[in-house]
């Protein structure tokens, strides 16, 4: 019997930046054209939480919406933990990767609580930093080029228990200073790149779904066609 992937996905209702719920759609068709199974769980607030999902996604959101689901998370903290400790893979972009952090104090000097599961801190300073984003990443012992869109007012910040996902190549990344962009910390990664990302960017797709695997003793990703997957890449590192 083939193996069925279970996605959460928090708040696509609210945390839906720049059409990041494409992330969702990406990681299950490709599980899908391969043969394999997703169930895609949304979760929106004060939904039960699904039992040992094996992914869990979160987008990006606007400073308000963080704010309206800062508690949310906050309280989520132990399951989502709890998941991530039993293997699941948890992609956080954009103010999703900033409430996956300690703390996220946004443009009003308000310190909203995040979710803890990254090192990582992010304040929010002028001007925001906007614009196309190409990063050269390393990720489950793989190095492949992403390529997207950034926006953002927050300035992450790394701690010692979280490594960079990528440098930047072009583009600002977590703080516009270090070059660092994004953060992984054992399978839990952020990114402020949007897109969305994952559509084209089979190759970070595809590094995480095989990391959604090593639970279940690792799986062979059969290679896909990408044609188009790798224009939509080749056109967004291009474009300027
Ligand atoms: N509100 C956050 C910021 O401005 C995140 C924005 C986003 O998700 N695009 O930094």
């Amino acid at each position: 019997m083939s193996l069925e992937l279970t996605i959460v996905h928090l708040y696509p209702d609210l945390l839906r930046t720049y059409g990041d719920r494409g992330n969702v759609l990406a990681l299950r068709r490709r599980l899908e054209w391969r043969g394999l199974g997703a169930r895609v769980i949304s979760v929106a607030r004060g939904d039960d939480f699904p039992i040992d999902p094996d992914m869990i996604f979160i987008g990006g959101g606007s400073d308000r919406v963080q704010r309206a689901l800062s508690g949310e998370l906050e309280r989520r903290r132990s399951e989502i933990a709890t998941a991530a400790d039993r293997g699941a893979v948890v992609l956080g972009v954009c103010g999703g990767f900033q409430l996956l952090g300690h703390s996220y104090t946004d443009a009003s000097g308000t310190e909203l609580a995040g979710m803890g599961l990254l090192d990582i801190t992010t304040v929010v300073e002028s001007p925001r930093l906007i614009g196309r984003a190409v990063i050269d990443a390393r990720f489950a012992g793989e190095d492949f080029r992403i390529a997207g869109f950034e926006n953002h007012g927050g300035r992450t910040s790394l701690g010692p228990d979280a490594v960079p996902l990528g440098k930047v190549h072009r583009g600002r990344g977590n703080n516009g200073i270090d070059g660092s962009e994004g953060a992984v910390g054992g399978n839990v990664v952020g990114t402020y790149l949007h897109g969305p990302v994952l559509p084209s960017n089979p190759a970070l797709c595809d590094a995480l779904l095989g990391a959604a695997f090593s639970r279940y003793g690792g799986r062979e990703l059969a290679p896909l066609d990408d044609r188009l997957e790798v224009a939509a890449h080749n056109a967004s590192e291009s474009r300027r």
